[in-house]
């Protein structure tokens, strides 16, 4: 491995915001370990970077599941030596309901891939990074992560807590020259927000969804060098929708 070489784990990188950043990130010469529950869609994602970026590996996991974050944080230290950046990434979203209707299994699903998953990976990852000194972590939270989102109460509470997370691992861990941010999208066009209705008002100022590469590119510029003094940042990459 050249010591200059940024090495990467993509957690949801088999289909939207993960996808397009394990893509860019390939342009860009980074070696990668792509994670995704779902065996096809991550290969095919792993297919696409291997156009540009041979260092390249994929590891089915469910983040839920404590064994299987070990199993991939683990195959990233032992393919590649290091995890210089971690997209904590991975999500669902529960079928529309309001709170008083929203059922007690779905609730638990919810949080325990979105805030339970994004503490695991963080559990794990940061351990390697505070053994290394150093290290670079983005959580994708949401616009619902800052606001309140009628019908999606327990996306909502998940990425409110993703927030918490990211804020505290940002305060204890900076002094150890790791920085942890969180991106909050709004609509982006992924296979997330299929089927969601949506009216041009109600995707903010811009009237339009966000492509995935422009939420890839914000990731990108986060783990760079470029944003060295950004730490515990709540990022809003939606258009002005929370403005
Ligand atoms: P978005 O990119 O908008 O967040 P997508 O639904 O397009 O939404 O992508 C989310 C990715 O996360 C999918 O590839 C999905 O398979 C993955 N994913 C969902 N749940 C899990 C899980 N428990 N473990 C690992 N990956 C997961």
């Amino acid at each position: 491995m050249n010591m200059e070489q940024q090495v990467v784990i993509i957690t949801g990188a088999g289909s939207g915001i993960g996808r397009e950043t394990a893509k860019l990130l390939a342009t860009k010469g980074k070696a990668l370990v792509l994670v995704d529950f779902d065996e096809t869609s991550g290969l095919d994602t792993l297919h696409a970077v291997k156009e540009h970026q041979l260092q390249a590996i994929f590891v089915q996991a469910d983040v839920s599941q404590s064994l299987d974050v070990k199993k991939y944080v683990d195959t990233a230290k032992e393919t590649f030596g290091r995890i210089d950046a971690f997209i904590n990434n991975a999500g669902v979203l529960s079928p529309p309901a309001l709170l008083g209707d929203l059922d007690e299994e779905t609730f638990d699903r919810v949080i325990s891939v979105n805030l339970k998953g994004a503490f695991l990976g963080l559990k794990y990852v940061l351990k390697e990074m505070e053994q290394q000194q150093s290290g670079v972590i983005v959580n994708t939270s949401s616009a619902a992560g800052i606001q309140g989102q009628p019908y999606l109460g327990g996306y909502a509470a998940s990425k409110h807590g993703v927030i918490g997370l990211t804020k505290t691992a940002a305060m204890e861990y900076g002094p150890k020259g790791i920085r942890v941010n969180a991106i909050c999208p709004g609509g982006v066009t992924t296979n997330m927000t299929k089927g969601l209705v949506s009216s041009p008002e109600g995707n903010g100022p811009l009237r339009r969804l966000a492509d995935p590469t422009e939420i890839a590119n914000v990731i990108a510029f986060l783990i760079s060098q470029e944003a060295s003094y950004v730490n515990g940042a709540i990022v809003p990459i939606d258009g002005g929708l929370t403005s």
